[in-house]
């Protein structure tokens, strides 16, 4: 029998000794366009995440997302790829800044590396495939800059992939041929594929093309709450068939259905106040931001246990080696579960995981083993 102390106890334990990885995080937006600091210590409600939360944290490994937002597909397309890159130069020199505590890591061996050394190990994701500006050759030069896996599509979709959500009425269909080739080069290269974000059309072109194991870094369950940007259980399904790891995004809306309408409200609001003539892919106004912010804090929040019925209900579909507790997608979001403010509540999850009865093992291939192992096999 586990009283408190041995459960607080043993999930020190085998938090200590997991390798924990986050899929998906976007303090680099903040750091480019709003000239955060990430080198100092913030307040813990503002942008969850600095270095020296993250030292704090005891992660082992974050991705860092190098996004581009959807204006750049749209209004000034030929501007994607440079915007990814100022991204990874970013990434880099925040790197490069604090050798102590963090390095780059490329592969697995860096992340096992930043384990044995007491160090953060921070790798790059890119995020929206319209980013290589239909290059391969753009392709292979973020997978040169370190760029270790690919977002399909964002919000909207692309030239070649469809998006979930198909903003700005973007493509929301299947791969082109050139979609195929894409692929094809991503599994060359030993990079993966990402399916946060896309179609379902895209989803199932993806797995019918690829010889890797996929990642979806940052998403939920749509049997628990009815999102397109969730995955159904016929796709964690398929995820699992593939080898591959679905990664839980922390973002209440994603979470939760009365969380949703409530923001949806907000939304509506905050869209009927911009003026009539405004260009719809401006950015919002630094007033309209803080009011929206406002409103979204008073919405009740979406407490702990919702977080693990997600991750129970894709373990119960996909197996317990096909599921990640951890694509935050921290900085991205407007809004927290209870208990998850910031990255230094990460170690929280091992005790919850632990109290829903899954075995330390399996609580660190939650943390990060899965994702370790889907990357290995991409690296084969
Ligand atoms: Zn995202």
């Amino acid at each position: 029998m586990n009283t408190p102390d041995d459960l607080a106890a043993r999930a020190t334990r085998v938090y200590r000794d997991a390798i924990v990885i986050d899929t998906h995080n976007d303090m680099f937006t903040r750091v480019l366009d709003e000239g955060y600091d990430p080198d100092v210590r913030h307040a813990a409600q503002e942008a969850h995440t600095d270095i020296p939360r993250l030292v704090e944290s005891g992660i082992t490994a974050q991705f860092m997302a190098a996004w581009v937002d959807a204006p750049y597909a749209l209004a000034r397309p030929d501007e994607s790829f440079a915007r990814a890159m100022r991204y990874i130069d970013a990434i880099h020199a925040a790197i490069e800044r604090n050798p102590d505590t963090l390095l780059l890591a490329t592969d697995t061996e860096g992340i096992v590396r930043a384990k044995r050394e007491g160090k953060v190990a921070i790798l790059i994701g890119v995020e929206g495939g319209h980013a290589i500006e239909d290059s391969l050759g753009n392709l292979r030069e973020l997978h040169r800059r370190g760029a270790r896996y690919l977002t399909l599509t964002w919000n909207n979709g692309n030239s070649w992939a469809g998006s979930s959500i198909g903003e700005h009425d973007t493509r929301t269909g299947g791969l082109t041929s050139f979609g195929e080739e894409v692929i094809r080069e991503l599994d060359r290269l030993g990079m993966l594929v990402d399916l946060s974000h896309v179609s379902e059309e895209t989803f199932y072109d993806v797995l019918a093309v690829t010889k890797s194991s996929v990642l979806a870094s940052h998403s939920c369950a749509r049997a628990l709450s009815d999102h397109p940007r969730n995955l159904t259980d016929e796709q964690l399904r398929a995820i699992a068939r593939n080898g591959g790891v679905a990664q839980l995004n922390f973002f209440p809306l994603f979470l939760d259905t009365a969380f949703r309408e409530a923001f949806e409200r907000v939304e509506t609001d905050i869209s009927a106040r911009r003026t009539a003539n405004a260009d719809a892919h401006a950015p919002l106004s630094g007033e309209l931001r803080a009011l929206r912010a406002a409103m979204v804090a008073r919405i009740p929040p979406v407490p702990l246990s919702v977080v693990l019925d997600h991750i129970d209900h894709m373990v119960r579909v996909a197996g317990i080696d096909h599921v990640g507790a951890l694509g935050s997608d921290f900085v991205g979001i407007s809004a927290t579960p209870s208990g998850l403010g910031d990255v230094t509540r990460i170690p929280i999850l091992a005790r919850s995981l632990l109290e829903r009865g899954y075995s330390d093992s399996d609580v660190a291939k939650l943390l990060g083993e899965n994702v370790l192992r889907v990357m290995r096999e991409g690296e084969r």
